[in-house]
Formats: structure tokens, C-alpha cells, sequence
């Protein structure tokens, strides 16, 4: 990297010579490129060694240029060593492996810089068309609002905040919470933890979020939902949303959306979906028919960085009706104001549905890879993670005492070795220890979680560079594992 530039005592940081930079550049270019080529050549995850802890943890504030050896400091230290989700054997929680058209669609992006809350400008109309293509895909209708977001929890909270906007029956705006009765939002027990978030960030505390108990494949139990919303209203307090999953965390479970959705419309409720993962099955026509119901929500959140495979960070909200959730946001300071000419003519409607102001240009990486790859294509990766999951949850039970441990009803298998001369507590350390070891010695990572009040483990395929064999080495792995746990052998490393 070069010194900036100095012209009669200014500076820039811009490169005094371009032609370094550019060679620097393209450098960059080809390392990572190469990096996403031999990811199969590498472990899945390998455990930040201690010299690399030093180097970055130790290291001073730089005051002084490094010039090209902070490229060399990344390429050592940061670049081998993350959690391994880019890997074709990476199945941990519901992460997104990336795209090598997704980095560099950020790259263009970093380098327009555009600043995102809306005004005249093409990216602007790159988010709109956007969101027209992510509600025509959802089957929303086309004058539909929404917004791209950073992750499914700040579009789960979006949703929400116009949830609360619409049916409090009170100015929550003006006067907070205090202006009126205690809200209540209803969702099942397996509802993703951002709930908890949102309605503690809403200022309408953890009480307000009922958790509906689910029944036995993990979908929110109705005669429950409908008793709790009852019993609240005796109370005086005001129910105002039911949140419905598509796609839960733990299991991929898809609440009875179709049902969610009728109860909203007798009992004056939002319906919310929240869709992170499972709402992106509506890419594949195959699929499509899981989730019928969710284009009745009022509104629905998903990620593009799990299901559609893009880098992080990028997500949307979409909200049917534009004028409620634009009223929840808007705010106009006398600088913003459009004049309906120049720079910032139409106005700032991003700044108008969310709370951001200035945002990233995340709307790129889904506009090119949509045109470049083609949502079909897309859908039927999707389609192929769904026939993977099936034929791993059939697969693993031919090991002796797996058993799977709740449906497979999309992307998400959970499997426990459970030997019946084990006590459920003694099962539940020998998967942790299998888990453990499955991350620990590069086989794969896959991740652990709690299903009935027992550990489970947990395969999630939002993984388009996971191949079958890559299914295989894994079924081989927990045997061979399971085997050194059981006669003792101290973990590899
Ligand atoms: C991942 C996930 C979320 C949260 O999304 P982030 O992008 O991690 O913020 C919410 N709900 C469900 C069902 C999820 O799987």
C-alpha cells in the first residue's frame, strides 16, 4: 500500500501510484478467489493457533504505515482462521456458505459506496426491484413494501415495530408504551431467540412474548395459542401479533401457517412470519406448496445469507401495506426534505421503513446473482439440500442406536445415538462428545441442540458446495467416532 498523497500540503487517501495499488488489488482478488477454490483441500475448522491469538491480540494501535504487510498480516493471520461455514461439510446451525459472484458483487458495492437511504440514484431502484422480485417470489403483491436489513433478526424486528405500529390501538409513537393497555405477541416455544430481543428492544418486556407450546413435530399447538389469546384479553391485556415460523431453528418445523393466518383475520391480529431460512424453499416450485399460507402474512422476514447462499450481511422485510409501514418510521428533518428536483428527489424511503439512516448497497449481491445464476437455478440448489437432508435423516439411522429426533420436514436433520443400556443422561454426553470430536478433528461441523430436553445433533444443509460424498464422510465419521468414544480413546487432535 502507498503513502497518500500530498498536493500543497493536503492529503488523501487515495494511492499515490494507482499502478501499485492495482497490482496490489488484483493480488487480493486472486488470493481469495484461490481460497474459495481449494476449500475442500482444508479442514472445515481449524482452532486459532496461539501464535496468530498473539499477533492480533496483541499488537498496538498502528500509528505508522505497514503499507503491503497489513495485506500479509490478514493473508497469515485472519484469512485461514474462521469457523469454517464457506466449507462443503460445514453443517452448523443455519449458516450461508457464501458465493465467489457474492464477494465480489460487495467488492462493487464497497467501491460505489452508495449511501442507501434512498434519493435519486440507480441503487435505489436496484432495492426496489429487489423487493418487487423477493414479494413476486413470496407471492405478495407486487406494490408491496420492504426493506433489505443486515440478518433475520433486525427484519424479524422491523416486522414487529410495525406490528406494534398498526394494532396497539394507541400512539406508541408519541407516547410509549405507557400510552396503553400491556401488548401481547404470541409465538411458539421454538420461536428463534431474536423474539426475545425485539420485544425487550420494543420496550414491551419478555412477559409480552407468549411462547404457545408446540405439538409432537415441534408445529405451535392452535388450541393453545387460541386459550392464551383469550385468557389475555380477560385480563386487559391487548393482544396485537402471532408470530408463525417457517422454518424453525431446531427443526425446520412450519407452523400450520394457513390456520395462523385465519385465526389473525377473526381475531383483528398481525400475522407475522418469520421466514429466515424456510422462507426461501418458494424458490423452488417444488417446494413452494410447504409453505402455503405465508403470503397471507402481514408481513414476513428471511434471510438471503442462509438460503440463497449470499455472503453476509443481507436480509429482508416485506410489509403488504406501505403506508402503515411507513408511518411507523418516518421521520423528515428539515435537511432530508425532498424538493422534488436534485439529489434527493423522491425522497428517502428506506430511511422511511426502518430505523437506519445511512445503509450499505446490500441489495446488489441479490440483484446480480439473480440475474446472473437465475432464481431457478437458485431453487433447485435449494431442492437438492431438501433430497440431501431426506437422504441423510434415512441414511443415519443405519447406524446402530441413531435415531432421528424429529421430522424432516425441510433442510434440518436431528439425530441422537441413544443405546438403550444408557441412562438419557449418559446418552446426552455421549452426542456432545461425538459432536465435539466431529468438530475437533476436521471431519465436519455440525452443531448440537436441545429437542424434548435432550441434546440432540443437528445437520442444517443451506450449504450449496455440500456434494452427497460430503454426507458420506460425515455417516462414515460418526461411526468411527462413536467408536473411539465408546472404547475410550482420548480425543484426536
Ligand atoms: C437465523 C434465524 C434468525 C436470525 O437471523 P440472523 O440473520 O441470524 O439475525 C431468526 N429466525 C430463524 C428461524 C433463524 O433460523
Amino acid at each position: 500500500m502507498s503513502e497518500p498523497t500530498t498536493y500543497a500540503g493536503q492529503r488523501t487517501l487515495d494511492p499515490a501510484d494507482w499502478d501499485a495499488f492495482r497490482t496490489l488489488a488484483h493480488r487480493m482478488v486472486d488470493d481469495s478467489i484461490e481460497q474459495l477454490r481449494t476449500l475442500r483441500e482444508r479442514p472445515p475448522w481449524t482452532p486459532v493457533p496461539p501464535a496468530t491469538q498473539a499477533a492480533i491480540s496483541a499488537e498496538p494501535l498502528p500509528h505508522q504505515p505497514q503499507g503491503d504487510a497489513a495485506y500479509d498480516a490478514f493473508l497469515e493471520h485472519v484469512l485461514p482462521y474462521t469457523n469454517g461455514n464457506r466449507h462443503p461439510r460445514f453443517w452448523g446451525w443455519i449458516q450461508g456458505p457464501g458465493t465467489p459472484l457474492g464477494m465480489m458483487a460487495d467488492m462493487l458495492a464497497a467501491g460505489m459506496n452508495a449511501h442507501m437511504a434512498g434519493a435519486n440514484q440507480a441503487p435505489k431502484l436496484v432495492e426496489l426491484k429487489v423487493i418487487e422480485w423477493l414479494a413476486e417470489l413470496m407471492g405478495f403483491p407486487p406494490d408491496s413494501s420492504g426493506i433489505m436489513m443486515s440478518g433475520g433478526t433486525m427484519a424479524n424486528l422491523i416486522g414487529l415495530a410495525v406490528a406494534r405500529h398498526a394494532k396497539a390501538g394507541f400512539d406508541v409513537r408519541a407516547g410509549g408504551m405507557r400510552a396503553g393497555p400491556q401488548l401481547t405477541v404470541y409465538a411458539s416455544a421454538e420461536v428463534h431467540s431474536w423474539a426475545q430481543k425485539a420485544v425487550e428492544v420494543l420496550g414491551m418486556g419478555n412477559a409480552s412474548l407468549r411462547r404457545v407450546p408446540v405439538d409432537g413435530t415441534f408445529r405451535m399447538d392452535k388450541g393453545a395459542l387460541a386459550t392464551a389469546v383469550a385468557a389475555d384479553r380477560k385480563a386487559g391485556a391487548r393482544p396485537m401479533c402471532v408470530i408463525g415460523t417457517a422454518g424453525t431453528v431446531n427443526s425446520a418445523a412450519i407452523d400450520d401457517l394457513p390456520a395462523l393466518a385465519d385465526f389473525c383475520a377473526q381475531e383483528d391480529l398481525w400475522f407475522h412470519v418469520d421466514g429466515a431460512f424456510g422462507a426461501l424453499a418458494a424458490l423452488s416450485p417444488a417446494l413452494r406448496p410447504l409453505l402455503a399460507g405465508m403470503e397471507r402474512a402481514d408481513s414476513l422476514a428471511f434471510d438471503l445469507h442462509k438460503w440463497v447462499y449470499l455472503p453476509y450481511e443481507v436480509a429482508c422485510v416485506l410489509v403488504k401495506d406501505r403506508a402503515v409501514h411507513e408511518s411507523a418510521f418516518a421521520v423528515t428533518p428539515s435537511y432530508l426534505r425532498d424538493e422534488g428536483r436534485g439529489v434527493i428527489a423522491g425522497g428517502l424511503p428506506f430511511s422511511d421503513r426502518g430505523i437506519e439512516l445511512t445503509r450499505g448497497f446490500k441489495a446488489l449481491k441479490a440483484w446480480l446473482a439473480f440475474k446472473a445464476h437465475g432464481v431457478d437455478a437458485i431453487g433447485a440448489v435449494i431442492e437438492q439440500n431438501v433430497e440431501q437432508a431426506r437422504e441423510f435423516g434415512r441414511r443415519v439411522t443405519d447406524i446402530p442406536d441413531m435415531v432421528v429426533a424429529a421430522p424432516v420436514s425441510l433442510n434440518v436433520v436431528c439425530f441422537r445415538l441413544a443405546p438403550p443400556s444408557l441412562s438419557p443422561e449418559a446418552q446426552d454426553a455421549l452426542n456432545k462428545e461425538v459432536l465435539l470430536r466431529i468438530q475437533e478433528s476436521g471431519i465436519a461441523v455440525i452443531s448440537g441442540s436441545q429437542l424434548d430436553g435432550r441434546y440432540v445433533m443437528r445437520v442444517a444443509c443451506s450449504n450449496h458446495r455440500s456434494m452427497w460424498g460430503d454426507y458420506e464422510t460425515l455417516l462414515v465419521g460418526l461411526s468411527v467416532v462413536r467408536a473411539e468414544v465408546e472404547s475410550g480413546v482420548a480425543p484426536r487432535s
